[in-house]
């Protein structure tokens, strides 16, 4: 299948899309063709080479990543923080690092990507209380950075989905 490259309104490149995909953004109004192939769809429309986002994503998020359950799981690459093991998507729990019971909030510095049995291991404890280690410090993700962690995690296409630009 004809891959199409994704721009985003700023001129980065963004991935890649297939032809079907790339020419839904251009009839939602979404994007724009920047280049055109030779092959046609219709009298009217070619398949694009190269598309560009009308809207950037940066600005879909205004200011900052939201904080949630799922961009957690997603900053953190679906691996647990304590035993380091590769979750699927639908099995990644939160944990906090210090916990609720102790007045530990939500937030992206206090919640990591835990696999069931550490979460349900560490219970509510901090993490040096119950003897476990965080593989790395929980952090805020910037836009940009947590745009390239999540596209690599689970492809353009699906970043454009959860993001509803499709
Ligand atoms: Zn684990």
């Amino acid at each position: 299948m004809t891959k199409v490259i994704v721009l985003n309104a700023d001129m980065t490149i963004l991935g890649t899309t297939n032809y079907r995909r790339a020419i839904k953004l251009i009839v939602k109004g979404r994007a724009e063709a920047l280049v055109d192939s030779e092959k046609r769809i219709h009298p009217s429309m070619a398949i694009p080479l190269v598309i560009r986002l009308v809207k950037a994503i940066r600005s879909l998020w205004r200011k900052e990543v939201p904080w949630s359950k799922a961009n957690v799981a997603a900053r953190d690459n679906y691996k647990c923080q304590y035993c380091g093991v590769s979750l699927a998507k639908n099995k990644a729990t939160i944990d906090h690092v210090i916990p609720r019971a102790q007045g530990g909030k939500n937030g992206w510095l206090n919640t990591v990507c835990a696999c069931f049995d550490c979460n349900n291991k560490k219970e509510d404890r901090t993490p040096s209380q119950a003897k476990m280690g965080l593989s790395r410090q929980p952090f805020k993700p910037s836009i940009m950075e947590f745009l390239l962690m999540k596209i690599k995690a689970e492809g353009l296409e699906g970043v454009l989905i959860d993001l509803g630009v499709y």
